[in-house]
């Protein structure tokens, strides 16, 4: 008897402890990125080596898209939106959040806070839920204040570029929580146990935050870093200029967080790394390894 194929996998949510915080990953889907210009000074021979010895496809990066949500048990926290279901942008296969965020058990009218890494349309698109109402109708919105005015900006939406409909996607987004955004500088702690520290360079205000309980420690990178192979052995290589603002700034966030994230023995999550983006960093010669942490389902 030949029995069905189901072609589904189960849900995209991983649960896991940190301190007295209770964490869960939520998969919002992901993308395909060409390997054409995405590290544009990467030796190429290298690339092919990591590829190959890694066994990564050979036609195009998948980048996930990892929204990390925290309960301190007094503040529900949620970084980071998501694409959404509003816009097709990047192609299909992202927007999942929202039913992903139910299957994990989690009511997004629960979520207190938002907090944005930056305002890229995989990261705050998915502020508005399906039929423009907001996502997160009880939370407050949490950003750097030099990447909303960089990109809530309206003289960019004549620019002949991405900006654009970046921009004009991102006004959008957050215009149903204009009330309630606060904005947070270098260092600040959101509540207690939780703080900003930026690591400018992807955009001019990307923010990574820091979640400490009982002395365990979780930095959740946003796009500080995008892929765990190559720019973990090669912190050096640029990520693609028409994503990243600055590239020279973005490696040198890399490389101070990444020290920062292997002396520290930092548990960390990357919103791009293979889901759902949690592990250690450990120093390589002259880079890092990146130990991913075993998906267990033992909570
Ligand atoms: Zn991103």
């Amino acid at each position: 008897m030949s029995a069905q194929f189901h072609n589904i996998q189960n849900a995209g949510w991983f649960r896991f402890r940190l301190g007295e915080f209770e964490c869960t990953a939520i998969w919002d889907g992901r993308l395909l990125q060409p390997y054409e210009g995405i590290f544009p000074n990467a030796n190429l021979d290298e690339l092919s080596r990591l590829r190959d010895k890694y066994h990564l496809p050979k036609d195009n990066i998948p980048l996930d898209l990892n929204v990390l949500v925290v309960n301190t048990g007094r503040e529900l926290i949620v970084v980071d939106a998501g694409l959404g279901t509003t816009e097709k942008m990047f192609g299909a296969g992202m927007g999942l959040m929202g039913n992903n965020l139910r299957a994990a058990g989690i009511d997004p009218d629960d979520i207190d806070i938002v907090l944005l890494t930056h305002l890229h349309p995989d990261h705050a698109f998915g502020l508005l839920g399906d039929g423009s109402v907001p996502a997160f109708k009880n939370a407050r919105l949490i950003v750097n204040k030099l990447d909303w005015d960089y990109w809530t900006d309206t003289a960019k939406l004549k620019l002949n570029d991405f900006r654009a409909p970046w921009v004009k996607g991102a006004i959008a987004s957050v215009a149903p929580y204009r009330d309630r955004v606060v904005f947070i500088e270098d260092r600040q702690e959101v509540v207690a146990g939780v703080r900003m520290k930026m690591a400018a360079g992807h955009t001019i205000g990307h923010c990574t935050y820091l979640f400490e309980s009982k002395g365990k420690a979780l930095i959740s990178l946003g796009d500080t870093t995008h892929h765990c192979v190559y720019e973990s052995v090669h912190p050096e290589w640029h990520f693609a200029p028409i994503y990243d603002a600055d590239p020279d700034e973005s490696v040198r966030s890399k490389h101070r967080l990444f020290e920062e994230i292997a002396e520290g023995k930092y548990m960390l999550m990357a919103y791009h790394f293979p889901w759902p983006g949690i592990g250690y960093l450990e120093k390589s010669g002259s880079g890092y390894e990146f130990l991913p942490v075993a998906v267990s389902p033992v909570y």
